[in-house]
């Protein structure tokens, strides 16, 4: 077994080639897991490059709800998880009886369910949406129909307000990472940094988007970084994303709204788990047929919108 940084990114390489496998790295992942990717990008990148690669082994840097949605995309390939314990605990609020139950109570309503969640829920849903799409999957639907939408009450808000008029149902989901962050962090941050640009993910509360000068997903964020001509940012997402934006912007700063901002499933992933699933080819993710025929369709409608 190698022993240091270098010899398991140089064996991991070799067996990368060996198995003819392609490695995909969320942004939250730690910077030397971003580093050893083929591709580095938010949920929705990741499984759409996931469904479009001739590579037949997929190793999935992320948690388990994306690798199923690699998964759903990608029939007859083989998804790998370094670690099958990196779940997210926003995509455990929410499970498949809880929405047949709310359906029932709802009649008519169109179920949207975010992308962090189990391909169970999905197969219950009728559209997919991500923090990137989210308001604009809401416009999609016919007006009038009424909205569930499961499980991150944040980013239901976040595209709610964005369509005033509509009426919706909210789930009471969180991310414990984002939702942690208070007002009165950002108030803080500020005044260390007045000069500083807050950019927000959509999964933080109500009064934490309003005091941010943007809010936007993942990509969304790097895409700001880029573009806006301020030197100084305070970031209010997890912080793995800091990796890609300092990579990206050389010349800008970039700091965390508090330090609280890390989500330990995401760092589950490590080189040495990534290194032994290459060998062992597992752990592996696979969702059955009946639950991927019904989840595809939800996730397809979405990718048809966006
Ligand atoms: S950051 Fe939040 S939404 Fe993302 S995996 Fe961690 S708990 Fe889930």
């Amino acid at each position: 077994m190698p022993v240091n940084n270098e010899q398991l990114v140089g064996e991991i390489k070799r067996l990368k080639q060996e198995r003819e496998a392609l490695i995909l790295s969320h942004y939250y992942q730690l910077s030397e897991v971003q580093d050893i990717a083929d591709f580095i990008g938010d949920s929705l990148e990741l499984s759409r490059r996931a469904a479009s690669t001739p590579a037949k082994v997929l190793v999935f840097c992320g948690v388990h709800f994306m690798a199923e949605t690699a998964a759903i995309l990608s029939p007859g390939k083989i998804v790998l998880i370094p670690d099958l314990e990196a779940g997210c605990p926003l995509a455990a609020m929410v499970t498949a009886p809880d929405v047949q139950e709310m359906k029932k109570r709802l009649p008519g309503a169109a179920v949207i369910c975010y992308v962090n969640t189990t391909a169970a829920v999905k197969a219950e849903s009728d559209v997919v949406c991500t923090s990137a799409n989210a308001a604009q999957v809401v416009k999609s639907l016919p007006p009038g129909q009424k909205v569930l939408f499961v499980p991150d009450k944040n980013l239901g808000y976040h595209a709610a307000r964005q369509n005033p008029d509509r009426e919706f149902v909210f789930w009471e989901g969180y991310c414990h990472v984002h939702d942690r962050i208070s007002a009165e962090d950002i108030i803080t941050a500020r005044q260390a940094n007045p000069a500083a640009m807050v950019v927000a993910h959509p999964e933080c509360r109500p009064e934490v988007v309003d005091l941010a000068d943007e809010t936007a997903s993942t990509s969304g964020i790097l895409r700001y970084a880029r573009e806006n001509p301020a030197r100084d940012f305070i970031i209010v997402t997890e912080q793995g994303l800091l990796h890609q934006l300092r990579k990206e912007n050389p010349g800008k700063s970039f700091n965390l709204a508090s330090p609280a901002l890390v989500c330990p499933e995401m760092k589950k992933i490590t080189l040495e788990k990534v290194l032994r699933c290459l060998v062992t080819l597992g752990p592996r993710v696979e969702v059955p047929s009946p639950v991927r025929e019904r989840a595809v369709r939800a996730v397809e409608r979405m990718l048809n919108i966006s």
